[in-house]
This record gives structure tokens, sequence and C-alpha cells, in this order.
């Protein structure tokens, strides 16, 4: 999988390549410095539920740990029943009737308006197909490890191809804990698309806080995880 992966890769990549845009082609980023979630720890993984919404938060906070970014994850608590779609409403929750591929550890959606700002991000975990586990175990999928590698999605990060050790690389191995820690290239995009810049900048254009108008125009991102690239290009925007 992974020479395959890096035939497919460019390269060279920047760091604007490495960000997602939705089909308008504007950059899909937050316009608020705090975004809740919440988690749905219901699960028939045998997975304790408060170990779920610590690994959860864990992995949030990997991306909340970049000091020279406003925007940061805040765990609002637990909701029973979540299911997903667009409902303002970001969630974490547990899938075993998985209807995409099999191959997929976890899926990431989010919904964005005309101007590329997100308004909405649901996370499924993929426990119809895969075995997971809280402490990395050996043969099974590290929760907190996948879950980094999702929230980089749901602030706009596309998987960077050309490190192995990156959060956003596109695989993962089971056991496999690495993903907890952001690489270098994790915090340079980031930092890209969500820098402290002065008045006048483009960012400043869409400063922290602002509420912008009602989802004109909704549009979608699926980001699906740990995926061969190719597959990815067919299904993200
Ligand atoms: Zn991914």
């Amino acid at each position: 999988m992974l020479p395959l992966l890096a035939l497919l890769a460019p390269a060279l990549a920047g760091v604007e390549d490495n960000v997602m845009v939705n089909q308008y082609g504007e950059v899909l980023h937050w316009d608020v410095a705090a975004i809740d979630f919440v988690v749905d720890p219901h699960n028939k993984d045998g997975l304790d539920e408060d170990g779920a919404i610590d690994a959860a938060a864990d992995a949030a906070q990997a991306w909340n740990d970049i000091e020279t970014v406003a925007v940061e994850f805040n765990l609002a608590g637990r909701k029973n029943g979540l299911k997903g779609g667009y409902d303002e409403q970001n969630g974490v929750y547990f899938v075993d009737d998985w209807t995409s591929s099999p191959d997929l550890l976890a899926l990431t959606t989010t919904w964005s308006n005309e101007e590329g700002q997100i308004l909405d991000f649901d996370l499924a975990v993929n426990t119809g197909d895969h075995d997971w586990a809280l402490d990395g175990a050996v043969g099974k999928s590290d929760l907190q490890n996948t879950l980094a590698h999702e929230f980089g999605h749901a602030l706009g990060a596309d998987h960077i191809d050309h490190d192995a050790s990156a959060t956003m690389y596109a695989s993962s191995a089971p056991g496999e804990v690495s993903k907890r820690d952001l690489a270098d290239a994790d915090v340079a995009v980031i930092e890209w698309l969500y820098p402290d810049l002065p008045e006048g900048s483009e960012f400043a254009e869409r400063p922290l806080g602002a509420c912008n108008a009602a989802p004109v125009g909704l549009g979608w991102a699926v980001a699906p995880a740990l995926l061969l690239a190719f597959l990815r290009r067919q299904v993200s925007r």
C-alpha cells in the first residue's frame, strides 16, 4: 500500500496542497475560535465508553496544543444517539453497520458554505469492520491514533502524502500510536489555515468569531481516512 501511495503522491507538495476545498474551490476552514463537539461513545466493540470519550478529547487536544493557532476543539460532553448529518452539531460516534468501504477506519464529513467556512463536522468510526483498542494493542486499531487523524480533517487538513510520520498521512497500521502526536508537517498545515496575521491580511477578512450568514449553497466534503489515495480522490472534494 505504501509504495503505491508514494507513486501517486506529487514529488513536491506545498502546504497549500494539504488542505481541503469545497466544490466551489474554497479552502475549508472554521471562522470560530472554539469548535464544540460531542461524543456518543456507545459501541459494540467492547471499548470502554469513558475511555473512548477520553481518547476523543486527547485526540482533539493534539491539535489544540498548536500554540500559534487560536482555533481549538472543545469537548462539550456526551450525547447519545448521534447519527451524523447536517445539524450544526459536531459529533464523534461509532457505526457498527458500516456501509462505506470496509477498508476505511473512520470517515469525517464536513459541511461548508460557499466561502469554505465549515459549519458542521461528523466523525464516524467503523466498528463494523475493525477491532479497536484504547492502548495501542497489537493487531487492533488505536482509537486515539485514528481520531487524531480525523480531527485534522475536521479542521480542514487533507492528507499529507510526502511525510509518512505525519498524523495526516493517509494510511495506518494496527497497533500504531504515532499519529497521536503531530508532526511538523501537520502543524504547518494548520498554521497555514489559521494564521495569526495582522490587520489587512487575507485572514483578517474572515476574523475569528465572525458569524456569517446562514449556510447558502451548502457544500460537503468527505475525507475518507486511511485509504488509498486514488480512492480518496474519487470521493473527496
Ligand atoms: Zn484521512
